[in-house]
């Protein structure tokens, strides 16, 4: 029988978790922060040269890999996901119209302004700052992996390999060179400012006026304004975003959901070795309303398809 990875965490959870007595520090989902600081990505401006990859993996020492390594344009056969030695990938989606002008996306966490796998934290592991990061402290987390459950982006990777202290993994939107006045790595690495960092609601405005000013060059929307209660980074794209790859999600955001979930866990007692059956029940409830084109996959999912340039 095939399980897929949210089976397979949903019936680890239902056997594996027993923490009764843990509390729901994390449970409130983070402040919406009135005005984060967020993430413009224009796919239009986007080459492909994987240097955000090397920037992110510099950054968080993922690796010892020099640049070299990831002018490796073979990977682009393959549709990639985020794991836990990767927290930012860039996937290739051909252009019909102009085959020799494919459509690069970078994905790595997207930031939620109300994140589900804060909400779904049952210790306060994972956290939303002031600047709107989601980070994540390994020295709270218990491994339940409920975050991985919880999001609806399917972002959070697990060092599954790393016998004593497995960590959850993902972007934290370099929290630490922004705390220093910095910005992210990825962003200061982009050779052709296809990456924008700044307060989000200038990101939403300067993404309106790019498509106001080129209607013919982008779809006349903005990933991540409203999906999943809206998010912290932003997308610009020539075409659908369900045709590259993104996840077709509606407006509201997870917290609602699995805050109630929680709530009633320990007011009631429930038992929290259901929350994982019940986070799944949610998360696909709130899955994609309209099937994406077969040919693609989800942003972050990896399949086996080979992509034509
Ligand atoms: S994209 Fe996923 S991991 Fe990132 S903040 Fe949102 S829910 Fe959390
Ligand atoms: S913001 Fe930082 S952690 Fe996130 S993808 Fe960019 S370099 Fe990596
Ligand atoms: S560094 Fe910028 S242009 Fe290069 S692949 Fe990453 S997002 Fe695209």
């Amino acid at each position: 029988m095939h399980l897929d990875r949210r089976q397979f965490l949903e019936v680890l959870g239902t056997t594996a978790f027993t923490a009764v007595g843990a509390t729901p520090a994390g449970a409130s989902g983070g402040d919406s922060h009135e005005d984060p600081m967020g993430m413009l990505v224009d796919t239009t401006n986007c080459i492909g040269c994987r240097k955000c990859e090397f920037a992110c993996s510099q950054a968080h020492h993922l690796n010892d890999l020099p640049v070299e390594a990831f002018e490796d344009k073979a990977v682009f056969e393959n549709h990639r996901r985020m794991d836990a030695n990767a927290l930012t990938v860039v996937n290739r989606f051909p252009n019909e119209e102009e085959p020799d002008k494919p459509t690069y996306v970078k994905s790595n966490c997207l930031h939620c302004l109300n994140p589900g796998c804060v909400s779904a934290c049952l210790v306060g592991a994972l956290q939303k700052t002031e600047t709107g990061a989601v980070v994540y402290d390994p020295w709270k987390c218990i491994g339940c992996r409920y975050c991985m459950v919880a999001c609806p982006f399917e972002v959070p990777a697990y060092e599954f390999l790393e016998p004593l202290a497995p960590r959850v993994r993902k972007c934290d939107f370099c929290a630490e060179r922004t705390a220093e006045g910095k910005i992210p790595a990825c962003a200061e690495m982009c050779p052709p400012m296809c990456l924008t960092y700044g307060k989000r609601s200038e990101l939403l405005q300067m993404a309106r006026e790019k498509i106001e000013e080129r209607p013919d060059r982008y779809v006349h929307r903005i990933y991540g304004e409203e999906e999943a209660g809206g998010t912290a980074w932003l997308y610009l794209a020539p075409k659908e975003f369900e045709q590259l790859g993104f996840i077709h999600l509606g407006s509201e955001g997870v917290p609602v959901l699995t805050e109630t979930i929680q709530h009633s866990i320990f007011r009631y007692g429930v038992l929290p070795l259901m929350l994982f059956g019940l986070l799944g029940a949610t998360m696909r409830s709130l899955g994609p309303e309209v099937e994406p084109e077969p040919a693609i996959s989800p942003i972050g999912q990896a399949d086996e398809q080979t992509l034509s340039p």
